[in-house]
């Protein structure tokens, strides 16, 4: 069956045309999204290294990694979530829109890793009871062709969520963190390599990644990265 889907997927360019999700025009580079559509995806270029919080003006650091550090030791988060990505993020992580997956995917995979390739990467796990409602974990199905274009072993099975956790969006940042806490587990009897980086499909507080974060650090990992397609304006709290 997924040699039959790989090769439609090669195949349905050929058949159906390009097209953009967000307004119909024809598709351009390859994607499902048209130039102009394209054009208007709001880049994090100026942020915070260790945060990747958007910044007004470029500084080295945002005011509140300055006061706290983050549990984690740099964040690499490409895009700023906003119009038109938005969309397509609500489209693929609510909608089952697996077009708009393949878009967000596709745009990730074309932008270089500023920071230096961890040793093994994971991906923010759902709940059972929530990965059987959706299908599919959105940021795992993110995580995997980049790590396939970046040569970095990939694992699904070494960090899970034990605890069912309310939606974060609901919350405001305290809510948040304590939501998260004690939700992840490290599976027993695995070694956990120095340098390890965890990915989300969507970064706003940190409150996910900073709990994922800390489980790692116990475990003993030296280096902990937090990545994300997507960078939203929160404030950190965790
Ligand atoms: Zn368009
Ligand atoms: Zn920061």
């Amino acid at each position: 069956m997924d040699a039959l889907m790989t090769t439609w997927r090669r195949l349905r360019h050929f058949v159906l045309p390009l097209h953009c999700l967000l307004c119909g025009a024809a598709g351009a580079e390859g994607i499902d999204l048209c130039a102009d559509c394209a054009a208007e995806l709001p880049r994090n270029r100026s942020c915070c290294k260790r945060c990747a919080l958007p910044l007004a003006t470029p500084a080295p650091l945002c005011g509140e990694c300055q006061r706290r550090i983050p549990p984690w030791d740099a964040a690499w988060a490409p895009f700023r979530y906003g119009w038109p990505l938005d969309r397509l993020e609500s489209r693929y992580k609510f909608g089952a829109d697996l077009a708009a997956g393949r878009v967000l995917s596709t745009l990730w995979r074309r932008e270089p890793c500023p920071i230096e390739p961890p040793q093994l990467l994971l991906a923010v796990p759902l709940h059972l009871g929530r990965l059987r409602e959706r299908g599919y974990n959105q940021a795992l199905e993110l995580a995997r062709p980049l790590a396939r274009d970046l040569g970095v072993p990939l694992r699904h099975d070494v960090l899970q969520r034990i605890r069912r956790t309310d939606a974060q969006t609901e919350l405001d940042a305290l809510g948040r963190r304590r939501n998260v806490r004690g939700a992840f587990a490290l599976r027993a009897g695995i070694a956990l390599p120095a340098h390890v980086a965890i990915l989300d499909d969507v970064m706003t507080t940190g409150a996910t990644l900073a709990e994922c974060a800390r489980v790692l650090r116990r475990a003993g990992v030296s280096r902990v990265d937090v990545w994300a397609l997507a960078r939203a304006p929160g404030t950190r709290s965790e």
